[in-house]
């Protein structure tokens, strides 16, 4: 029986939501996946989506526990539940203790939850996925895969905050996050443009809802833009990324915000939204912006400039820029967002392809820039579940239990 359970069953836990896929053997493609939302309130619902279609199913109230057991039961119905080998977890934050995917048990998952205090958003909702989904499918291994577990390897000279020791010394660093991602596209690239594995240098921009951009040399993540947390860096769709630390002594002092309002401004009412006054997606914005909206335009200029900015910097940490790879919602979507950067990148010798790049979205994979002596510029649709999924594969050897009967 052990042998036939070769699907493995992805799950992405926030706090009021629970995504999941579940992927046959190897193929990139889930099988089946979907989410629950709206948990513990009246509305909250399941909704699956597989070859056929889509089904919903109204979860009355029921929370985490009952989205969980409601997919199961599903999963039973549909033949599948058998045929689960392992699940793997996205964890936002590893911390300094987890540089790779783990075999979750008791102990380790409460090392975990430990790390609370860093991803207090995150990891509390990402633990409790796990607990529940242990608790319905016990009998397969459970395996945490971190968001920033890719960037461990990023050398102290670019994690270090020029902030004294003993702060230092508690954790206060540069973690970076989207390492399934980051990882995963940087792997993509160096297959598509036959690069060489252990000599290239790349820079990945991330834009989705949250946007980070990482330097990845030979492999391996050397410096990224997110930090201690999932504010620093770009401007993303509600988020601000980098600003002064002083305007935030300017902003309790002047206005009298407290630390609760200072987090909610910038982690929910800045970025895209603060900066147009119209909206964090970046789709609204485009339109916006080209009937002659000001915050639009101002929200896309910002953006592209900080993108441009970062992506020259952090080329400064490769011994050579082969190529600028752009991938997540917006990344994959928007030649306007992606020709505006690379126009900026000319300095680094990167050209548009504009026929090339009009013509990538939906999920496309290619260059968007044109073929000449300086770096490329390319499209990469990201697959983090099947990323996560792989990770989880590599813990399925060895004999397994049997599912209770
Ligand atoms: P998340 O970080 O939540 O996973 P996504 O990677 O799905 O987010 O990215 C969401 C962003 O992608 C939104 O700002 C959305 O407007 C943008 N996006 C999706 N399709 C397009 C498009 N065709 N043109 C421009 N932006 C797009």
């Amino acid at each position: 029986m052990a042998e036939t359970r070769q699907h493995v069953l992805v799950i992405n836990c926030g706090s009021s939501s629970l995504k999941f896929s579940l992927f046959a053997g190897t193929a990139r493609s889930a099988l089946l996946s979907g989410l629950a939302e709206n948990l513990g309130q009246t509305d909250s619902r399941l909704i699956l989506k597989d070859h056929g279609g889509k089904t919903i199913v109204a979860l009355d109230g029921g929370g985490h526990g009952a989205a969980l057991r409601r997919l199961m039961a599903e999963l039973q119905d549909r033949h599948l539940l058998d045929a689960i080998g392992a699940v793997g977890h996205r964890i936002v934050h590893g911390g300094e203790r987890f540089l790779d995917a783990t075999r979750l048990d008791m102990d380790l998952l409460t090392e975990v939850e430990a790390l609370s205090y860093l991803a207090p958003l995150h990891n509390p909702a990402n633990v409790l996925g796990v607990r529940v989904a242990m608790e319905v499918l016990g009998w397969v291994p459970h395996v945490a895969v971190f968001d920033t577990s890719f960037h461990t390897t990023i050398p102290r000279a670019a994690h270090s905050y020029a902030i004294p020791r003993a702060y230092r010394d508690a954790g206060v660093r540069r973690y970076g996050f989207h390492g399934t991602s980051h990882g995963f596209v940087a792997r993509e690239a160096v297959e598509l443009l036959g690069l060489d594995a252990e000599d290239h240098g790349l820079v990945i921009a991330h834009l989705g809802n949250g946007s980070s951009a990482t330097a990845v040399l030979n492999g391996k993540s050397v410096d990224t833009s997110m930090g201690l947390t999932p504010l620093e860096g770009l401007v993303m769709g509600t988020r601000s990324g980098d600003i002064d630390p002083g305007a935030l002594f300017h902003l309790s002092r002047r206005n009298g915000l407290s630390i609760d309002d200072l987090d909610s401004l910038l982690n929910r009412e800045s970025g895209l939204l603060g900066l147009s006054g119209l909206s964090n997606d970046c789709r609204t914005l485009e339109s916006a912006a080209a009937e002659g909206h000001d915050g639009a335009n101002l929200a896309m200029d910002v953006m592209v400039h900080r993108l441009a900015r970062y992506i020259g910097g952090l080329a400064t940490s490769l011994r050579r820029l082969d190529a600028v790879v752009f991938t997540g919602g917006i990344g994959e979507n928007s030649p306007l967002v992606r020709e505006r950067t690379i126009d900026r990148l000319g300095v680094l010798g990167i050209v548009c392809d504009q026929a090339a790049n009009a013509a990538m979205f939906g999920g496309r994979t290619g260059l968007v820039s044109v073929q000449n002596a300086g770096p490329a510029a390319l499209v990469i649709a990201t697959n983090e579940e099947w990323a996560i999924a792989n990770e989880a594969r590599r813990h399925m050897t060895g004999s397994q239990p049997t599912p209770p009967a």
